[in-house]
C-alpha cells in the first residue's frame, strides 16, 4: 500500500485513539503526516557559551551550579546560577519540587534549553527544560534541528517527532508519489519533493536558522509552490463546475437602468460603461457570472452594481448585496433608496442586529418576492432568509471574505437555479496575485475615477504637532468644510478602540468649542451611528471621529480633511481606503498621516509611498515590495486561502510558474490533480461541495 493509502495506524505506537485525536487534524495517512509542517525550529545540536547569550534566544547551554537559594522577593522562587568559564546565567523556578531542590545543588553539571531573557544579573531563563549534563537529551533529533509542530491537546511535539520520523523513513523505504510533471519540476530548479520534505522536518545542524523562519529556503519554496498549484487548480475547477451551473438569463434591454441613471445626474466614466456592458454581458448567460470587479477607492463601483441590479429586477428577479460591515450596508441602502424609490421601489435592509419582527417581515417579502433588492450583511445569507427568485449576488470589498463564504451564497439560488455573482474590491491587488487569490473569478478594472477629482494632498508629521493639525480642522469647518479624525486601531479589542474614540472625541471637542463634533465605533447601536452618519452627510456634523470601521465605502464628498492618528501602525492597504473617504468632492482634499515617534525606516518608508502616489495599484506594488511580515493585506490574503507553508505576498514571484503549471496539469496530467488537491487541500470542504 503507499504511504498516500496507508492509514496512521499502520504505524508504531498508534492505536486507536491517537489515530483519532490525528483525524481531528486532518491526518489520517502516512504521507498527510509528512505534510504537517513545523512552524519552527530550535537548536540543540549546538550548545551555545553563556557568554555569548543574547536576549530571545531560544539556546541550549552547559554549565556547573555555582549557587542554588530559595529566595522570597515578592513570590518563592528557586535560583540556581550556572557558570561555564564564559559568563553566568541564571535559572528560575517559580514552581519546584523537593527533588528538583536536591538535584539542582552546587557542583551539578546541567545542560538546559530555554529562551533567554535579559534578568537583573545577566541573561535569565525561567523553567528550563534542563537534566544532567550526562545524561541523553530526549528531546533533541539526532544530528538535526528540533522541528516544532503545531500540536492539539493530547498530542505531544515528542509524539509527532517520532511519527514524523516513522514517516519519513517510509518515504525512504517506499518512495512518495511526485504529482509535478517533470518538465514543470525541471524548470522550476528546486530539491525535489522528498528531498524538500526531508529538509523541512529534520533541517541539518548547519541549516540557517534566520533562512528557515523566514519562509525563504529552497525546501520551503519547493513545498509552497506545490501547495499553490493545488490551489489554483482546485479554484479553477470550482470555476469550470460552477460555470456549468445554470442560472437565470437576464435581458437587458429595459428602462429601469437608464431611468435610474438619469436620476442620478453622472456621465458615466468610459471604464464604467465597459464594465457594465461586460455585467450584462455575464447576465445574459444562462451559467451564473463570476466576476470581479477592481477598482481604486471613488471610482464609482456602487453605481455599476446598482445599473446591473436595475436590469435584474426589472426581469422579474431578485438581487442582493452584501457588504461587510454593518455601516456601509446601511449606507449602500441610503443609496439604493436615493436611487431606486423615485422609480416606485424600495430596496429592503437586512442586517444581524435588526429586531426580530422586522426581521421576520423583510424575511417575508425576500421569500415571497414582494422586495427586488435586499441589501445587508452575511446576515443576508444565513439559512433562514430564503428568496423566491435570487438571480444576482452582488459582494462588496470582497477582501473581507473568504471563498468558502462565497460559496454559500451559490446555494441561495430557487428552482435548481444559480445566481450570478459579482465581486467588488477596492484593494487593487497585482495582476498575478488577483489570478491566484481569484482564479475562479474573471476580472473587470475600472481604472478611471470621475471627472472632477483633485488628488489628495498627502502629508506625515509627528503627533507632537497635533496642535497645528487641529487648528487645520478648526479652519476647514469654519469655511464649510468636514473633517474626519480617525482613532487609531486596537486590534485586541474593540471596547477599548471604542473607548479611546470616545477618549479623543471628548477632548476634540473641548479644543474646538466652535465645531460640531460626532462619533461612530463598532459599539453604537446602529441606530444612533446611522442618526450620526446621516447628520454627517447632510453637514450637521462638522467633525467626525470614528474608528476604522469607516475604513471602507463610506461616502460623503464635502468631507475634505481626513487625520489618520497612529498611522505608523496601520497597513498602507488600510491607510490607502481611508484615505479614500476624502477626495471625493471637487474640493482639493487632504490626509494628515499622524506619527508617533520613534518611527522605524520601514514605517517611514511606508508612510513615503502614501506621500507620492493617490494610485491605490502603485500602492499594492510598492506594499508588495515593502511589507513586513504580519501587515494588512498579507493576513488578509492569507486568510482567504489558508494556506500552510506557502504566503501570497512573500512567495509572490513563484506565482507565474504556478499558472504556468497549472495549464500543463490540465493539459497534459489531469490524473495528477486530484491527489494533489487530496494532499494540499484534503478532504475538508473549505472552497464549498464541489
Ligand atoms: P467606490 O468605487 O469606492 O465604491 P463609490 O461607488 O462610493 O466608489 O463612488 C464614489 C462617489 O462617486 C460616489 O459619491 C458616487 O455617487 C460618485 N460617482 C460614481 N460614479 C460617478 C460618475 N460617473 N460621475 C460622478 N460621480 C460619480
Ligand atoms: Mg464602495
Amino acid at each position: 500500500m503507499t504511504i498516500e493509502r496507508r492509514p496512521v495506524t499502520a504505524l508504531k505506537g498508534v492505536g486507536p485513539a491517537l489515530a483519532k485525536r490525528l483525524g481531528r487534524l486532518g491526518i489520517d495517512t502516512v504521507a498527510d503526516l509528512l505534510f504537517w509542517l513545523p512552524t519552527r525550529y530550535e537548536d540543540r545540536t549546538h550548545v551555545v557559551p553563556i557568554g555569548s547569550l543574547r536576549p530571545g534566544m531560544r539556546a541550549a547551554v552547559e554549565g556547573s551550579i555555582e549557587l542554588a537559594e530559595v529566595v522570597f522577593r515578592g513570590r518563592r522562587s528557586l535560583l540556581v546560577r550556572l557558570a561555564d568559564g564564559t559568563g553566568f546565567l541564571t535559572l528560575r523556578f517559580f514552581h519546584f519540587s523537593g527533588a528538583q531542590q536536591q538535584q539542582l545543588v552546587r557542583g551539578a553539571r546541567l545542560a538546559c534549553f530555554g529562551e533567554v531573557r535579559r534578568g537583573k544579573h545577566g541573561p535569565e531563563i525561567v523553567h528550563p527544560e534542563y537534566r544532567d549534563a550526562g545524561a541523553p537529551d530526549t528531546q533533541a533529533v539526532k544530528g538535526a534541528l528540533t522541528p516544532i509542530y503545531p500540536v492539539t491537546e493530547g498530542l505531544q511535539q515528542g509524539r509527532l517527532r517520532n511519527l514524523t520520523a516513522q514517516a519519513l523513513a517510509a518515504v525512504d523505504d517506499d518512495g512518495l508519489p511526485d504529482f509535478l510533471p517533470a518538465e514543470v519540476e525541471r524548470r522550476l530548479g528546486l530539491p525535489s519533493l522528498g528531498e524538500a520534505l526531508k529538509y523541512v522536518h529534520r533541517p541539518p545542524p548547519d541549516a540557517q536558522l534566520a533562512v528557515l523562519e523566514a519562509g525563504r529556503h529552497p525546501a520551503q519554496r519547493r513545498l509552497a509552490f506545490e501547495e499553490l498549484l493545488a490551489h489554483q487548480l482546485t479554484l479553477r475547477r470550482l470555476r469550470n463546475v460552477i460555470r456549468r451551473d445554470p442560472a437565470w438569463p437576464v435581458a437587458a434591454g429595459g428602462t429601469l437602468a437608464g431611468r435610474l441613471l438619469a436620476g442620478t445626474g453622472f456621465t458615466l466614466t468610459a471604464a464604467q460603461r465597459r464594465v457594465i456592458a461586460e455585467l450584462r454581458r455575464d447576465l445574459a448567460a444562462p451559467h451564473p457570472m463570476l466576476r470581479l470587479v477592481q477598482g481604486d477607492v471613488g471610482s464609482g463601483k456602487t453605481i455599476v452594481a446598482a445599473l446591473a441590479a436595475a436590469d435584474v429586477v426589472e426581469a422579474g428577479m431578485q438581487a442582493a448585496l452584501m457588504a461587510p460591515t454593518e455601516l456601509l450596508a446601511e449606507q449602500h441602502a441610503q443609496n439604493f433608496t436615493r436611487w431606486l424609490a423615485p422609480l416606485g421601489l424600495a430596496p429592503l435592509l437586512v442586517t444581524g442586529r435588526m429586531p426580530a419582527k422586522a426581521r421576520r417581515e423583510a424575511e417575508a417579502a425576500l421569500a415571497g418576492g414582494a422586495a427586488g433588492v435586499a441589501i445587508g450583511t452575511h446576515a443576508l445569507f444565513q439559512d433562514e432568509v430564503r428568496f423566491a427568485k435570487l438571480a444576482f449576488v452582488i459582494v462588496d470589498e470582497q477582501h473581507r471574505f473568504g471563498v468558502h463564504q462565497r460559496m454559500r451564497l451559490r446555494e441561495k439560488g430557487a428552482a435548481g437555479r444559480y445566481p450570478h455573482q459579482l465581486v467588488m474590491t477596492a484593494t487593487p491587488i497585482p495582476r498575478t496575485l488577483a489570478m491566484t487569490a481569484y482564479a475562479d473569478l474573471d476580472v473587470s478594472v475600472i481604472d478611471e475615477l470621475p471627472p472632477g477629482r483633485t488628488p489628495v494632498a498627502t502629508v506625515a508629521m509627528p503627533d507632537s504637532r497635533r496642535d497645528e493639525v487641529v487648528a487645520r480642522i478648526r479652519g476647514a469647518c469654519l469655511a464649510g468644510r468636514q473633517a474626519y479624525w480617525v482613532c487609531p486601531l486596537i486590534e485586541e479589542s474593540e471596547q477599548l478602540e471604542a473607548q479611546a474614540a470616545e477618549d479623543t472625541a471628548a477632548a476634540l471637542a473641548a479644543a474646538l468649542p466652535d465645531v460640531a463634533v460626532g462619533i461612530v465605533h463598532g459599539r453604537m447601536p446602529p441606530a444612533a451611528r446611522e442618526k450620526t452618519m446621516a447628520k454627517f452627510k447632510a453637514g450637521g456634523i462638522g467633525l467626525l471621529v470614528a474608528t476604522t470601521v469607516i475604513e471602507v465605502g463610506v461616502d460623503v464628498p464635502n468631507a475634505s480633511l481626513m487625520v489618520i492618528e497612529n498611522a505608523e501602525r496601520m497597513g498602507l492597504a488600510q491607510l490607502h481606503q481611508l484615505r479614500g473617504r476624502v477626495g471625493r468632492g471637487s474640493e482639493a482634499s487632504s490626509c494628515v498621516l499622524l506619527w508617533h515617534a520613534p518611527l522605524s525606516q520601514l514605517a517611514k518608508q511606508r508612510l513615503a509611498v502614501l506621500r507620492g502616489t493617490n494610485d491605490g495599484f502603485e500602492v499594492a506594488r510598492r506594499d508588495l515590495e515593502l511589507r513586513g511580515p504580519g501587515e494588512l493585506l498579507g493576513t488578509r490574503q492569507a486568510g482567504l486561502m489558508q494556506l500552510k507553508v506557502a504566503d501570497l505576498m512573500r512567495d509572490a514571484d513563484l506565482l507565474p510558474g504556478v499558472q504556468a503549471a497549472a495549464d500543463v496539469m490540465l493539459r497534459a496530467h489531469a490524473d495528477n490533480i486530484a491527489p494533489l488537491e487530496r494532499r494540499w487541500i484534503g478532504g475538508s470542504n473549505r472552497y464549498g461541495k464541489v
